[in-house]
């Protein structure tokens, strides 16, 4: 650090500023961290689940030392209805693959050992202050403004998340509009860890990630999802903040609901909810993408809506790890050639074409127009559990041939609805 200059200042302690710090700081930078909440982790939240390979590549077997729960080998998808629901189970194997694993984390928990390896490795670390601005010189963003103090840097990465009121600020971040979001909940509920273990048919360290669409969200788009942990189980819904208003429900009283529908209820009974919290996720892809660098300034992880949800699976952690790997080393670029300017800092651009991330948000640019679909968390989870409902029922009536069957309840959802899905969907992946 030069005259009090820092290399650089992150905003927020996330995933996404734990690892930019940790990176710039083991390549000898001077980094300062700024968090608003009082330990790293402390005002985050997720369903969920890290995939391992972005954070494999920085950190090489960070899973032995990190605080993380369980490592999923169990993926189940159900369609739900009121009264039932329809379950895909997939069991495998352990992968021994690193990069290719999943578990389960409490930020709670693996922010603060993600925020001690940054400091280990030399970042400094501000907590219980928000950074209220940005110091702004013509034009050029050089420090921000803190706890009523100025503080200068060459560089700042924005790691603030989901709403980053900084970035908007800059003019770099949209304002946020309904349809770009959902509002998540979800509370921790603690269990004996044998039971956690029968009542989900796991041994050992295995795990389960377990999405639902229907009922969850009371019919409206988004879903619910359960992760096991140790001795908790992480029980929540999504919902897009666009269809709250016509919600004939409150997203409390939908999670309420859903732990009492007769799927959920035993896994859960006994248990003792230990933690409850809420939090926006980004879900409208390359759509609410920001401009990602100005002079001075690059912006990471959930802050750029680097996040994917992919009705199967819901993806932001790994992509604020590659987000901020990529903006760490054009910062490093940067520094090398002193230039801070935008033209500089695009690198950061170059990097995230070049990775798996923006080359998956194109991919998948279409799935926020597929998942925005109602009759996916109305009319297919009443077909589904219908069709298999009629499946194994036996009365003592003469049955029906399984085709006509399907197409019973095909019909109640149209035929020219199904082709027009099916197209969407087959354009959409
Ligand atoms: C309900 C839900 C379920 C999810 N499930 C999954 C999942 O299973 N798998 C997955 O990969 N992703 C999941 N996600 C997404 C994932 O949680 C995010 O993509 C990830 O947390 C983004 O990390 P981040 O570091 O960019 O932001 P955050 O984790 O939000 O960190 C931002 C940090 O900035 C701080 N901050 C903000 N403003 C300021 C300020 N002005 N000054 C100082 N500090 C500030 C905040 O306190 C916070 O610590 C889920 C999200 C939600 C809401």
């Amino acid at each position: 650090m030069s005259d009090d200059t820092f290399d650089t200042i992150i905003v927020g302690a996330g995933i996404a500023g734990s690892v930019a710090a940790y990176i710039l700081a083991k390549a000898g930078a001077d980094v300062l961290v700024i968090e608003r909440g009082n330990y790293a982790g402390s005002k985050n939240m997720t369903g969920g689940r890290i995939y391992a390979h972005s954070l494999e590549k920085i950190m090489p077997g960070f899973a032995r030392e990190a605080p993380v729960e369980r490592l999923i080998t169990r993926e189940k998808i159900s369609f739900m209805t009121a009264e039932d629901s329809v379950t895909l189970d997939y069991h495998a194997k352990e992968k021994n693959n690193p990069t290719e694993e999943s578990y389960s984390i409490l930020r709670g928990q693996f922010d603060p050992w993600l925020m001690g390896k940054a400091e280990a490795a030399g970042a400094q670390f501000i907590t219980g202050i928000r950074v209220d601005d940005l110091w702004v010189e013509d034009g050029k963003v050089v420090g921000v403004k803190a706890g009523g103090d100025e503080l200068r840097s060459n560089t700042v990465i924005l790691a603030d998340g989901c709403n980053s009121i900084l970035g908007e600020k800059l003019g770099m971040v949209k304002p946020i509009s309904a349809e770009s979001v959902g509002v998540g909940v979800k509370e921790l509920i603690k269990l004996p860890q044998d039971q956690i273990e029968a009542r989900f048919n796991i041994r050992g360290n295995e795990g389960v990630a377990w999405l639902f669409a229907g009922m969850p969200s009371n019919k409206l788009m988004g879903g619910g999802f359960l992760y096991t942990n140790q001795s908790t189980v992480s029980l929540g819904i999504v919902c897009g903040l666009h269809d709250i208003e016509s919600s004939t429900k409150s997203v409390p009283q939908m999670l309420e609901d859903f732990k009492n529908h007769p799927t959920i209820k035993p896994l859960i009974e006994g248990g003792e909810v230990i933690e409850y919290s809420a939090h926006l996720v980004p879900e409208a892809g390359l759509k609410m993408m920001p401009k990602l660098c100005r002079d001075g300034v690059v912006i990471v992880g959930d802050a750029a809506g680097f996040c994917l949800n992919m009705g199967f699976t819901i993806r932001g952690m790994d992509l604020a790890v590659a987000s901020a790997e990529a903006a760490a080393q054009a910062v490093l670029q940067a520094r090398e050639k002193n230039d801070y300017s935008q033209a500089s800092l695009s690198v950061y651009e170059k990097l995230l074409e070049e990775s798996f991330l923006m080359q998956d948000l194109k991919l998948y640019n279409k799935l926020p127009n597929l998942l925005g679909t109602s009759r996916i968390y109305n009319e297919y989870p009443q077909m589904v559990s219908g069709i298999v409902s009629d499946l194994f029922t036996v009365n003592g009536r003469p049955g029906i041939p399984l085709r006509r069957n399907i197409m019973k309840h095909c019909k109640k959802v149209g035929y020219i609805n199904l082709i027009k899905d099916a197209v969407k969907g087959g354009r959409a992946i």
